[in-house]
């Protein structure tokens, strides 16, 4: 199981001696109400459902949670660009009555001061109730969360992990194709991508076939393919660097960027840039059900003319973001609303 090798300081339960896990069998509230999200590899399918379930409750009315954290404050630190993960928090926390604290720009904030991330984050933790945080470093979600007490949401770190674009691109999987005896594509650039390896490990809770198509400079970092591996009864996993041979038989296709500003060397992004593009006469080869979608931004990866198709999901797929996150906050900030039933 993916808890079993999951670092304590990643858990949602705590290990015990024996490899198990303290607090599974308890809801996501029990487990997570001081805990922080910072990797999928925390998440078992029990967890995923129970986001995903609330999410579709929220989806279909949300008055019921309209007014449920009107005294919660959720402080945004985004060391990235951002639009859709930003936005939807901030969208996510005023539909159930909160607010936020936005950190700002990183030029407007006392970082240009030489201020550390471990004294950033332990002053806005005293003015709120919840952080989400995203930085440019891999791992720095992890640091940051060893100083505070309050939950603390990992929104990209680096060419890590973006856990809760995970649950809004599972909700989306779960709409259009099932999670369960699924086969997905997922292409482009599989080693700095991090809504990859998010969703590569949470995925590994289901019934799945797993295609990763990238040049071979890109592909899935080795270990993310090891971890895969030890899930073989439930997940078959296969590597290739071209679409052809696996288009036909995908019901998703997850497309991603190249990400430019995660390359060491410019030269090496040239070299891969552009290669991996779907048009409309790319999709004549693929079954109708297809469900096309992409974290976004897009640079040239998806021509325009694929979003009149009936394949195109990636703007569900945001939109997703606010529910799917409205449902996490809730969780993680209250009795996952049972006391207010
Ligand atoms: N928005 C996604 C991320 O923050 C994907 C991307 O930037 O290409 O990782």
């Amino acid at each position: 199981m993916w808890r079993s090798r999951v670092d304590a300081v990643f858990a949602l339960g705590t290990p015990t001696a024996n490899g198990e896990i303290e607090g599974l069998g308890k809801s996501l509230h029990e487990q997570m109400r001081h805990d922080h999200l910072i990797t999928s590899k925390q998440l078992s399918r029990a967890d995923i459902e129970r986001v995903l379930d609330h999410a579709a409750e929220i989806d279909a009315d949300r008055s019921a949670v309209a007014d449920r954290h009107a005294d919660t404050l959720l402080g945004l630190l985004f060391f990235e660009p951002s639009t859709r993960t930003k936005m939807s928090f901030e969208t996510a926390m005023k539909r159930l009555g909160g607010d936020v604290v936005d950190m700002g720009s990183v030029e407007s904030s006392s970082v240009t001061k030489g201020e550390t991330l471990a004294d950033t984050v332990r002053v806005i933790e005293g003015y709120t109730d919840a952080l989400v945080l995203r930085h440019p470093k891999q791992g720095a979600a992890t640091m940051a969360s060893e100083f505070v007490d309050v939950p603390l949401l990992n929104a990209g770190d680096g060419a890590g992990h973006h856990p809760t674009q995970t649950l809004l691109d599972l909700y989306t999987i779960r709409e259009n194709a099932g999670l369960d005896d699924l086969t997905i594509g997922i292409m482009g650039d599989l080693k700095y991508g991090r809504t990859v390896h998010s969703l590569a490990y949470a995925l590994s809770n289901f019934d799945t076939r797993q295609h990763f198509i990238s040049p071979e400079s890109l592909q899935l970092p080795r270990e993310v393919v090891y971890d895969l591996h030890q899930e073989q009864e439930r997940v078959q996993i296969r590597e290739h660097e071209s679409i052809d041979e696996v288009l036909p038989s995908l019901d998703v296709l997850y497309v991603t960027r190249i990400q430019r500003e995660r390359f060491p060397d410019e030269n090496e992004y040239q070299q891969v840039a552009g290669k991996y593009q779907i048009d409309t006469e790319t999709l004549d080869a693929a079954s109708d059900e297809l469900t096309v979608m992409h974290p976004l931004p897009r640079v040239d990866e998806i021509a325009p003319a694929v979003d009149e198709t009936d394949h195109a999901a990636y703007f569900e797929q945001a939109h997703n973001g606010v529910p799917v996150r409205m449902a996490l906050l809730d969780l993680l900030l209250s009795n996952g609303g049972e006391d207010n039933e």
